[in-house]
């Protein structure tokens, strides 16, 4: 296979979520560096999810603060979120393998209900940020509004990589 038909493949690995629970996970960091990735929230989300790049969790929330306009917690809080957002149980997967009379089967993920994605609820929000389940449920449309920044950016850098992916 050659280096960029590689590299079209892996990305779509990676634009579908599946790349971090990736066994070969070297690959998808390499890729993450040949493309290239910005200063912007999008940019710097992706070092932090697929180049486990430490140091982009703190410019991430000073950007998502901005972008926000939500507390440091808020932000810190949203960005954990999305980095861990994968379904506990499906790995992000989407489908479990389960044993129905000895043969192993493939089925739809009962705990995400196929979404791949964990819900956050008040409980494990309110442990996270060290408040009360009723600050948490005050704080819940600034919450959202991070996590729809976050959303929007995520979305804007998987369609600027799949256009630059088309440009070559
Ligand atoms: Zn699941």
């Amino acid at each position: 296979m050659t280096g960029r038909l590689f590299i079209r493949k892996r990305l779509s690995h990676a634009l579908t979520g599946s790349l971090r629970d990736d066994p070969d996970h070297e690959t998808g960091r390499d890729i993450v560096h040949a493309l290239g990735l910005t200063d912007d929230l999008g940019g710097v989300l992706w070092r932090l999810k697929y180049d486990n790049d430490s140091t982009a969790f703190e410019r991430a929330v000073a950007l998502l603060r901005e972008a926000a306009n939500v507390s440091p917690e808020i932000a810190a809080l949203a960005v954990t979120e999305w980095a861990e957002g994968a379904c506990r149980r499906c790995k992000g997967q989407s489908e479990v393998t389960i044993l129905d009379a000895g043969a192993e089967k493939r089925m739809t993920c009962s705990s995400c209900n196929g979404t791949g994605l964990h819900r956050f609820g008040d409980r494990e929000r309110a442990h996270r940020l060290r408040v009360g389940m009723s600050q948490v449920r005050r704080w819940s449309a600034r919450i959202k509004r991070a996590a729809d920044a976050i959303g929007t950016a995520d979305k804007k850098k998987a369609a600027q990589m799949h256009g630059r992916l088309l440009d070559d």
